[in-house]
């Protein structure tokens, strides 16, 4: 066998099948190879026209179809099965070669197999893609973490392949060492169910607050599409709202279940910032919705329970809220993002990966399911202060986030008054009015603290720990 591809793509499911195309389709020789066999002669029957493919059955020959040093991207399901490839795979290599991964993989993995491969001589790419399967055929976001020198040999075909931002730059750049790539793409995720989270929320409340028909509903996201709010999200959001169910002529969104379903990046985001001491609360609160959402004995038998008479708007209060609606979805989402960002400088701290925040604003720009207009900002943001402590801190975010103030508590006032619930919205504004207090509550939990357990305390006036000597016989 010649060995004569540039890539080689294991794991031919959905997304491997997809980068393999978006390769071939770019001018590269793809080697293919699927445990299964089935599916590797199925690409090639179906798509060996789009471009070069050399479809491989064994282990061996997948190798052997490669160019040195060879660049080997494994797509195939995460967790175990990406260490069965590893072991199948790491003998037959030889040092220089790569190993990228571009499943969904958790860093910490991501960092011990970088170690144990590394040892080999082999350099171990763990790579966050973001876009799906549509993404992964026609340009995804893409995060690869591993050495500089893997970046210098991969880096080119990555730029190629990857989504294209507005100003014609790649959506993929070096990320960090080891598990740098995938860390960043695990608190993507997260951020994208914040944003997930804080539109199902803005539906809500435009519904049972407003009084709105989702195909109404659909027509105010098409009109928030045009301003700031422009993104995939709102823009897929009005097609699902507008959607019409053809069984049975109702709209869509009525005759689905309403549990939402998660594969785990965005719990990991959420477990690891409980790690890292990172207060990411938007995160987890849309993260809880899900899981709230799926406990449906528990919602059966709280059915019961007492709320307020809803009383919907007449037509221009309504028109009125849908822009309030608008201003506390706004600000909320600046708040996950300064979360997710927050969270994403605090694991560049502690695994020293030195992750340049302003570039993953601008890889994040196409591609992936978080792009948005917004991005531009953030990065905007980052490259006038690399060292800026939150996204809040920036003057212009924080200016906007001003202006929206009085309409995001008044749209959590109306919803508390309706009893619709709105945890996204509520804990960004509590994380917002928290980092703006002069004084938080926290002075009572360490008097407590120190009552109960001896904890000690720090006094405002003066340097060192101290105990108070509480009464009663404790
Ligand atoms: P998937 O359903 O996660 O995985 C199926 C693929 O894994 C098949 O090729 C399967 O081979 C292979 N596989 C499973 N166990 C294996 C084992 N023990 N040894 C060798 N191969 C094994 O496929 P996917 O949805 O295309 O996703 C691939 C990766 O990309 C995953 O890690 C996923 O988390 C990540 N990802 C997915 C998306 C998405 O939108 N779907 C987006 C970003 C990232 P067989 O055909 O032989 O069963």
């Amino acid at each position: 066998m010649s060995a004569a591809a540039q890539i080689g793509v294991t794991g031919l499911a959905v997304m491997g099948r997809n980068l393999a195309r978006n390769f071939a389709r770019n001018g590269y020789t793809v080697a293919v190879h699927n445990r299964t066999a089935a599916r590797t002669r199925a690409l090639v029957e179906e798509f060996g026209h789009e471009g070069e493919f050399v479809g491989t059955e064994s282990a061996e020959d997948f190798v052997a179809a490669l160019e040195r040093p060879r660049r080997l991207v494994v797509m195939v399901k995460a967790g175990e099965p990406t260490d069965a490839v590893i072991r199948e795979f790491a003998p037959l290599l030889e040092p220089g070669d790569m190993i990228v991964d571009g499943g969904n993989a958790h860093f910490a993995d991501t960092r011990r197999r970088e170690r144990e491969l590394r040892e080999q001589g082999i350099h171990f790419v763990g790579t966050g893609v973001s876009g799906g399967e549509e993404g992964a055929l026609n340009g995804p976001s893409i995060m690869p973490g591993g050495s500089k020198e893997s970046y210098e040999a991969l880096g080119p075909m990555l730029e190629k392949i990857s989504a294209k931002a507005a100003d014609g730059s790649p959506c993929t750049a070096h990320i960090g060492p080891d598990g740098a790539g995938h860390f960043v793409k695990m608190v993507h995720n997260g951020i994208e169910y914040a944003d997930m989270q804080l539109i199902a929320e803005a539906y809500q409340l435009l519904r049972d607050v407003a009084g709105y028909s989702p195909a109404e509903i659909a027509d105010i996201f098409r009109t928030w599409n045009t301003g700031r709010l422009d993104s995939y999200l709102i823009d897929i959001t009005a097609e699902v709202l507008a959607h019409v169910d053809a069984a049975t002529g109702e709209p869509f969104v009525d005759v689905v279940q309403d549990q939402a379903e998660q594969k785990g990046t965005g719990r990991w985001t959420v477990q690891i910032a409980l790690d890292l001491g990172v207060p990411v609360s938007g995160i987890a609160e849309a993260v809880f919705a899900r899981s709230l959402s799926g406990h449906q004995d528990l919602r059966d038998a709280s059915r019961g329970l007492a709320g307020p008479k809803a009383e919907p708007l007449g037509k221009a209060e309504a028109a009125a809220f849908a822009d309030q609606v608008e201003q506390a979805l706004y600000a909320s989402k600046i708040v996950s993002y300064t979360q997710g960002f927050h969270e994403i400088a605090a694991g560049s701290d502690a695994y020293d990966w030195d992750i340049d925040l302003g570039r993953v604003a601008s890889i994040w720009r196409g591609g992936c399911i978080i792009r948005a207009a917004f991005l531009d900002r953030i990065r905007a943001a980052y490259d006038a202060r690399a060292e800026l402590p939150s996204l809040l801190a920036d003057e212009s975010f924080a200016r906007e986030i001003g202006e929206a103030q009085d309409d995001w508590r008044a749209v959590l006032v109306a919803a508390t008054r309706q009893g619709v619930p709105a945890p996204g919205f509520a804990a960004a504004l509590a994380y917002y009015d928290a980092l703006r207090a002069d004084r938080l509550p926290a002075a009572l939990t360490q008097g407590q603290r120190d009552y109960f357990g001896a904890h000690t305390y720090r006094r405002t006036d003066r340097e060192g720990s101290f105990h108070t000597l509480w009464g009663g016989d404790r």
